[in-house]
């Protein structure tokens, strides 16, 4: 068992000699092993885990160490880490090792964090349940006949299995958001540019973001703090400064305003989740929140222009993946181009290639306008919804999923019913906008339900220290 709050409780315990580092990660690889069957980890470190966890302890006694020392972190194996192997769940780069360090994971090393493993999740995280990976899906810890949700669905896992203390995902089109939904615990999605996406493999460039699964608000906010800034090495980057995210948790006197959406609310959505939303927004009503009905009338074409425009840049992204130089090369082509051919046949999953064709299509020369350039158009106007909204509210509160964890199986001959579990949450991509999913209550099967938390650009404040709140006034009050 663990018996520690939070990270900077384990950092506290460490010191006064209550808790044993490489003990606490000796639970974690026993864990793991006894976790098999949920297929979260692609890669387990168990050296490197030990012997990182026997120099960190010393550190922590010494009185010298970083901000995130000891704290125990799974990464969805997408981001690369130098000399590991970074497959993104797809055979073609089965037997990649990276080359260089993403910024994000660097900094959660050089603030003496313990990676301890590699996360599976949909190939190249094109997916809403983890079923599209080449290592094979991953179980929802909560009931394993269900997905555990995608496409971080093993750092999802991993987190709400107590298989690490947190772990980093990424987030497309909800890839954090939706398997912490499903899961049940925190997932939280930076403005676009808070966090480097260096070393992130990219799938769609103006979408992608990095950030953390965990299953208290004070470890989000504590990695949140140390994975963001502007970086050298991504351009898109925001050169702004970072707020002590992990010091400011609690409100300084005035309560933000919450909105509510009723596009959000509408058919589609599971009875049981409503009322979690409801209930929620009544208790907040009642500690003297004031919740106001908002529009955000392009809801309806966020699905639409979200699979146009990344699958477009996917389809450039993973030009890249040829056989050529790196990754899975097929042994069949006598020419060039049937080699290209072939590896790339044999190398990628179907929703992959489904995805890349799609995206082809939609640049191609005679239909750009009306798909690609259009989309383009109707994603500013969602991002002008959420200006707006944003003028009368400090927050927007919807249901992070339709539907609880879905059965294995049960969506994956229908790409479309896929692609609508994501209906809640690539707005705030396409918006470039921060979002929280908070395990905010149980179904009445006992699957875990999500409630999402927007904030308007570089607000990650706001979504956390009303997530705080949430946490700590209502689901800890048994309110
Ligand atoms: N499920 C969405 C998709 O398949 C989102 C994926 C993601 O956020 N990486 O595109």
């Amino acid at each position: 068992m663990l018996h520690y709050k939070n990270s900077r409780d384990k950092i506290e315990k460490i010191r006064d000699g209550s808790l044993s580092l490489p003990e606490n990660v000796n639970y974690f690889l026993t864990r793991i092993k006894e976790n098999k069957h949920l297929n979260a980890f692609n890669f387990v470190f168990e050296e490197d885990a030990r012997k990182q966890a026997e120099i960190i302890e010393k550190k922590i006694k010494s009185g010298k160490y970083g901000k995130l020392a000891g704290m125990v972190i799974a990464v969805k194996d997408i981001l690369s880490m130098k000399g590991k192997p970074n497959t993104c769940s797809s055979k073609i780069l089965k037997d990649f090792n990276a080359i260089y360090t993403s910024t994000a994971v660097q900094k959660l090393i050089d603030e003496d964090a313990i990676i301890i493993g590699r996360t599976n999740c949909d190939e190249f995280a094109m997916g809403s349940s983890t079923e599209n990976s080449a290592f094979g899906p991953v179980l929802n810890p909560a009931d394993t006949e269900r997905v555990p949700g995608g496409s971080s669905g093993g750092s999802a896992a991993a987190a709400a299995a107590g298989l690490c203390d947190a772990s980093l995902g990424t987030d497309t089109g909800g890839s954090i958001r939706q398997p912490a939904a499903f899961c049940g615990v925190y997932g939280l999605k930076p403005t676009y540019g808070r966090v480097s996406r260096y070393g992130l493999t990219a799938f769609a460039s103006s979408f992608d973001s990095i950030g953390p699964f965990t299953t208290n608000i004070e470890d989000a906010a504590a990695i949140l703090q140390v994975i963001s800034g502007k970086d050298q090495m991504d351009s898109t980057s925001a050169d702004l400064p970072v707020p002590d995210f992990p010091g400011s948790l609690n409100f300084n006197g005035k309560k933000p305003l919450i909105g509510v959406a009723k596009e959000y609310f509408l058919e589609g959505l599971s009875t049981e989740i409503k009322h979690a939303a409801e209930d929620l927004l009544e208790k907040l009503k009642s500690d003297g929140f004031t919740v106001k009905e908002i529009h955000l009338p392009h809801t309806e074409y966020t699905i639409a222009a979200y699979y146009i425009l990344t699958t477009a840049e996917a389809s450039s992204n993973l030009a890249r993946y040829d056989g050529a130089r790196y990754g899975y090369r097929s042994a069949d082509g006598r020419t060039l181009l049937e080699m290209y051919k072939s590896s790339r046949t044999e190398g990628f999953g179907t929703e992959v290639k489904r995805r890349i064709m799609l995206g082809t299509y939609v640049l191609s020369a005679g239909y750009y306008d009306a798909y690609y350039r259009k989309a383009q158009k109707v994603r500013r106007l969602i991002k002008q919804d959420f200006d707006n909204a944003f003028k009368e509210v400090d927050l927007i509160l919807t249901p992070t999923t339709p539907t609880t964890a879905f059965k294995l199986g049960e969506k994956s001959s229908d790409p479309l019913e896929m692609y609508l579990s994501d209906i809640y949450t690539t707005s705030a991509n396409l918006a470039g906008i921060p979002g929280i999913s908070i395990p905010a209550a149980k179904s009445s099967e006992g699957l875990p339900i999500g409630i999402q938390l927007l904030a308007n650009q570089f607000e990650e404040l706001k979504l956390l220290q009303m997530s705080s709140y949430i946490q700590n006034y209502i689901l800890k009050a048994g309110k």
